[in-house]
């Protein structure tokens, strides 16, 4: 365990089985939240976290919910606040990524990426909120590409990053009146399986720091969000990417 600055809390984060979602699973548990997580189909990683998070003293559980399926995602969310009498903290992380030219990408292929990558997040948010009070966050995994979209082929993932950074202003006005934040994490090139190692030198050579990022480098900043420290912070886009923007 680290520290427990999340004791207590209750955390559903979507797309929880690989990179980016299970470093965000196993930080919020070790710092002392009990996590219930999402995957679309990898249920021996989702499995195997699950082992890993309780081995060291935490507490997760994984659920197979396809985010592209609005009412099983709130069914999920109803179901999990229910079993722990409320909900503190949600991360929307479950994303896909199509690339293509506007040339060539087929509309098919829209509309995958914004079921996934907006459309749950709005039915997410719009289901955790029923069940959270003051204090609690909910924090949106974006992308810096949101900002800017460095290569042909991304217009679509890029465009549904826009929605996120966009709908986290909106969800931080709905909600802050009733004490409950809402940012984005924008993460630049991070090392998981949606970002293949044959992109990685070329990515490299664009980053102020040299590297890509780490799957738990983003999980701290999502953890901290999530903490007592952050309370005063909503609405915000933060990126997190190496220098890439710079
Ligand atoms: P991965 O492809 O490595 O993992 C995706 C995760 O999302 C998996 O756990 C996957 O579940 C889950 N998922 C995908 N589709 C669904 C669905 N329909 N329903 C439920 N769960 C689903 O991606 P990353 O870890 O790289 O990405 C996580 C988030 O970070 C995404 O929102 C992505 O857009 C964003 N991001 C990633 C960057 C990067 O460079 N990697 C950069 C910026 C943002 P399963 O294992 O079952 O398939």
């Amino acid at each position: 365990m680290n520290q427990n600055t999340l004791n207590g809390r209750i955390a559903f984060v979507t797309g929880g089985s690989r990179g980016i979602g299970a470093a965000i699973v196993r930080r919020l548990a070790s710092e002392g939240a009990e996590v219930i997580f999402t995957y679309a189909s990898s249920e021996a990683a989702a499995d195997a976290l699950v082992a890993e998070v309780t081995t060291k003293g935490g507490r997760a559980r994984a659920l197979k919910v396809d985010s592209a399926d609005a009412a099983a995602l709130t069914a999920a969310i109803d179901a999990a606040a229910a079993g722990a009498g409320r909900l503190d903290i949600l991360v929307n992380s479950a994303g896909v990524l199509e690339r293509g030219s506007v040339e060539t990408l087929g509309i098919d292929a829209f509309d995958r990426t914004f079921a996934v990558n907006v459309r749950a997040v709005y039915a997410g948010v719009q289901a955790a909120q029923r069940h959270m009070g003051e204090g609690a966050s909910i924090i949106n995994v974006g992308s810096i590409v949101a900002d800017r979209t460095a290569f042909p082929g991304g217009a679509v993932y890029s465009a549904s990053k826009g929605a996120v950074q966009a709908m986290t202003r909106g969800f931080a006005r709905d909600l802050g009146a009733r004490g409950i934040t809402v940012n984005n994490v924008q993460p630049g090139p991070t090392e998981t399986d949606m970002n293949p190692s044959d992109y990685h030198d070329m990515l490299k050579s664009l980053m102020a720091l040299g590297r890509l990022g780490k799957p738990d480098e983003i999980g701290a900043l999502v953890a901290w969000l999530a903490g007592p420290d952050a309370r005063f912070i909503s609405g915000a886009s933060l990126t997190i990417d190496g220098g890439y923007l710079a």
